[in-house]
């Protein structure tokens, strides 16, 4: 609690007149990239992690942050290799998590009317709707299930499996978050059945949540960007050989070769990393332009497999102003005249071309093996 009102507090200061030119001085000197997940107005699936973000409610953020910053591209935002401002404001790049739908349920209009390009990470499992991916899945059957059911039947689950009972649905949310990550389907389905949810087809025929590949196409089409947050949002720390190429590198070949995409960005599921020697072997193969967390902006400079982004979810003014803000401000950065395009990263070899454990070669991308600067 206390925590949260420092952080609100904070936040709110880093945009008041006295602090606003340190704020900006320090965002020159990061890779603002923010993320969101779902648009629309609350659904089962999604209950449990919803903050609000309605259209009008991405049409207000995004006019504020407008006020703030230029957005760009996400490949424009990472390729900038110094310190650069656009119109006089640091540049900032939208992505979606866990692929939503951002098409027909009209994002992309809003988006469009603000001369947004974003990038949506999915999750190749669900893509034309194909699955409900766990996470959801567990939020609907919350939002749909008296609790008292939920919470006898998870408990009964986790005694049968070995693992923690909850008190309480959102007790049982938290705790799942830490089931083995090569069990999370066998588990969540059993839950869904035991609570007796509906078909999970005709749940999905129903809702419809995610993107359909004819929509990525559009999306696509209409200067939008895709990215990968793998195969069925597993803890990647958790994963290890087979695991790694079945959640990443197959689903990350497919979605190139199929949506014939010349950049593609990866995000880990929570933030979560491969461990790190896996995620070296994965960077050095070329498959991947950047790789993200969600710890905050990270300074320039840091190399593009350590990148992090900032949550544009609820109040966000602390994750995108307030880490800012109270981070180190740096020297003045390089004035590109008003409108100037920034240009893309250059484009690396494609990935089949690099043989396995192959340096990149490319100078103007930091190294994997680069240090990277310390990250908030
Ligand atoms: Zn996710």
């Amino acid at each position: 609690m206390l925590r949260r009102l420092i952080k609100r507090t904070i936040g709110s200061a880093a945009l008041a007149p006295f602090a606003r030119g340190r704020t900006r001085q320090s965002l020159l000197h990061r890779v603002n990239v923010v993320y969101l997940h779902y648009v629309g107005e609350d659904r089962p699936y999604y209950s449990d992690f919803y903050l609000g973000t309605t259209l009008d409610q991405l049409d207000d953020d995004l006019r504020r942050l407008k006020e703030h910053f230029a957005f760009c591209s996400l490949a424009q935002v990472v390729g900038a290799t110094t310190e650069i401002e656009l119109d006089g404001k640091p540049l900032l790049a939208l992505t979606f998590d866990d692929g939503f739908d951002l098409v027909r349920n009209g994002a992309i209009e809003v988006l469009d009317a603000h001369g947004v390009s974003a990038t949506t990470f999915v999750v190749t499992s669900t893509l034309d709707n194909a699955n409900l991916m766990w996470r959801n899945k567990l939020s609907a059957i919350r939002a749909l299930c008296p609790e008292s059911v939920l919470v006898g039947h998870y408990n009964a689950l986790m005694m049968k499996a070995g693992l923690p009972v909850a008190q309480s649905g959102r007790a049982a949310m938290h705790a799942s978050e830490s089931w083995p990550t090569n069990r999370k389907e066998e588990l969540v389905d059993q839950l869904w059945a035991a609570c007796g949810m509906p078909p999970l087809a005709e749940f999905l025929d129903q809702h419809r949540p995610y993107f359909t590949r004819e929509e990525l196409r559009q999306w696509l089409t209409r200067g939008h960007g895709v990215g990968l947050h793998t195969h069925s949002h597993p803890r990647c720390s958790e994963l290890l050989g087979e695991a790694v190429m079945a959640e990443i590198v197959e689903p990350g070949l497919s979605l190139k070769q199929e949506l014939d995409l010349d950049f593609l960005p990866l995000s880990y599921p929570f933030g979560v990393r491969l461990k790190p020697e896996i995620e070296l072997d994965l960077w050095e193969q070329g498959l991947f332009d950047c790789v993200f967390g969600i710890g905050g902006f990270a300074p320039r400079g840091t190399p593009p497999l350590r990148l992090e982004r900032a949550c544009m979810e609820g109040d966000y003014r602390y994750e995108v102003f307030g880490r800012a803000f109270v981070g180190r401000p740096r020297a003045t950065a390089t004035k590109l005249p008003p409108g100037r395009p920034v240009s893309a990263p250059k484009r690396d070899r494609p990935s089949e071309s690099r043989p396995l454990g192959a340096a990149r070669e490319d100078p103007e991308i930091p190294g994997p093996r680069a240090r990277c600067r310390s990250v908030r």
